[in-house]
């Protein structure tokens, strides 16, 4: 019995040792992770490409003499965006240091098996860390690459580096060796959530892959490897790109609006004022009348431009579901508003500019621009003849505001007199229809300076000017 248990252990033991060697007998690889503020998020460097340094270490008293890698050097196989970083060692439990990473060359990965521990003699003893799971840089400086955060008036970028830290707390303080700093963070206990980081209730959280969540939950943020993924509401998004803080709702909920008042058997009349601005109608509010009040404040998709927004408007879902995520003319992956109109019996007619942006069962009424070079006063003259049908669903896109906001810029002059010319259209559409009217437009505005000094507009870049639009309902009781 004893042999056999002998044979068997040393069958276990020559198991293991093979387990470890490749198929030719060289060391197996070793990887450390490095994720964070460097191009492309995250890295997998390869140690044994690298050149084992010689160090040495004080251990009771006594010198060793020892053998790993330089940080440093694992750390130049990335390329780290900004010129100032901290460095943020975590293990596997989550136990972590930072340090500035400037001093990274002080600090060493010794491989024991395919465990890392850091050797930093000259750190202080928190950054001894052992079974390191990843190296995280965290831009000192502001850079480009990270979460966008907008609310209200103002907009801010969060790096993935930086955002990491949303997972942690410090523990114990800062502390000093040979002028070396270094601060222990170890993870929060208990879920992490958008009330970390922001102070309102009603937020939308966008994905890269162009899917959203709306929500007045707090929700769970996670990172993973230099990605920070978002639940709530059973909904889920692997990797954020941004968040809308503080509204009251998105453009695609205007097809729950339509559906819900086609069901109590209302007709429905839904206009889009391609580009007016929730900015905007604050800023001309003491100009406008209609549109100068009654409204809500609602976000965009991100892309925020016409063909995506118009396709999850009249789907009600996001560009991740359905399929539009960039400009050209395609079908949306679900049916649309139209489609469900139809499939209920009843009629709907759509007035477009003079261009489809998406492929509809139905087709849209074609305007062409009159002499001022604008598609509006057609539109509105189609729209009216439509009235004249009767029809139960009337989908009627106005592109006049969004073509003056980028010739002249949203606040300016020529900006205001084509919204109150699109008002007036408004107003008369009402005034000849008997049903629930919505109106929101597919995205807003973003002012900037052109090289040659004059204003413009742009959009589909995630700032609050082109993200927030104006929403107004106007339904029956
Ligand atoms: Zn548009």
């Amino acid at each position: 019995m004893k042999k056999l248990l002998t044979v068997f252990l040393l069958l276990v033991a020559l198991t293991a040792l093979w387990a470890c060697k490749d198929k030719d007998g060289a060391e197996p690889s070793i990887y450390a992770l490095i994720n964070g503020d460097i191009e492309g998020g995250s890295l997998s460097v390869e140690l044994n490409s690298l050149e084992l340094k010689d160090f040495e270490y004080q251990s009771d008293g006594q010198t060793v003499k020892a053998k790993g890698y330089a940080l440093n050097e694992v750390l130049n196989q990335a390329d780290i965006i900004s010129g100032q970083n901290l460095l943020m060692i975590t293990a596997t439990d989550g136990v972590s240091a930072v340090i500035d990473e400037s001093t990274a060359h002080l600090c060493y990965i010794m491989a024991d098996g395919q465990k890392l521990n850091i050797k930093a003699p000259e750190h202080p003893a928190v950054v001894g860390i052992k079974d390191v799971k990843e190296f995280t840089v965290i831009a000192q400086e502001d850079i480009d690459i990270g979460i966008k955060i907008i609310e209200n008036n103002s907009m801010e970028s969060i790096s993935y580096g930086n955002a990491k830290l949303w997972f942690f707390e410090p523990s114990g303080g800062q502390s000093v060796k040979f002028g070396n700093t270094a601060n222990k963070y170890l993870p929060k206990k208990g879920d992490v959530g958008l009330d970390a980081i922001i102070d309102y209730q009603n937020n939308i959280v966008y994905g890269h892959n162009f899917d959203i969540v709306k929500t007045s939950q707090s929700g769970k943020l996670s990172w993973e490897n230099g990605k920070i993924s978002f639940e709530a509401d059973g909904k889920s998004i692997p990797s954020i790109m941004g968040i809308a803080a503080n509204v009251d709702t998105i453009i695609y909920d205007a097809y729950e609006i339509m559906r819900s008042e086609l069901d109590k058997g209302n007709k429905v009349m839904f206009i889009l004022p391609d580009g007016l601005s929730y900015g905007q109608v604050a800023h001309f509010q003491q100009h406008l009348n209609l549109l100068g009040g009654n409204y809500i404040k609602a976000a965009s998709v991100n892309p925020a431009i016409s063909n995506v927004a118009l396709a999850s408007i009249i789907t009600g879902r996001s560009p991740f579901e359905t399929g539009i995520t960039e400009r050209g003319v395609k079908k949306p992956n679900y049916d649309d508003i139209f489609d469900y109109a139809l499939s209920k019996g009843l009629s709907a007619r759509y007035i477009e500019g003079n261009s489809t942006l998406v492929a509809t069962n139905i087709e849209p009424k074609l305007n062409l621009p009159d002499t001022n070079g604008f598609t509006d006063k057609n539109v509105y003259e189609s729209a009216m003849a439509a009235l004249g049908d009767n029809p139960d669903l009337l989908f009627v896109h106005f592109h006049g505001i969004d073509d003056v906001n980028h010739d002249f810029s949203p606040l300016s002059s020529q900006a205001l007199d084509k919204i109150l010319k699109i008002e007036e259209y408004i107003e008369d559409l009402m005034e000849n229809f008997d049903g629930a009217v919505i109106i929101a437009p597919d995205h807003g505005s973003v002012g900037y300076a052109d090289k040659d000094g004059s204003f413009k507009g742009k959009h589909g870049v995630f700032q609050p000017d082109d993200m927030f639009v104006p929403f107004y309902t106007f339904l029956k009781d």
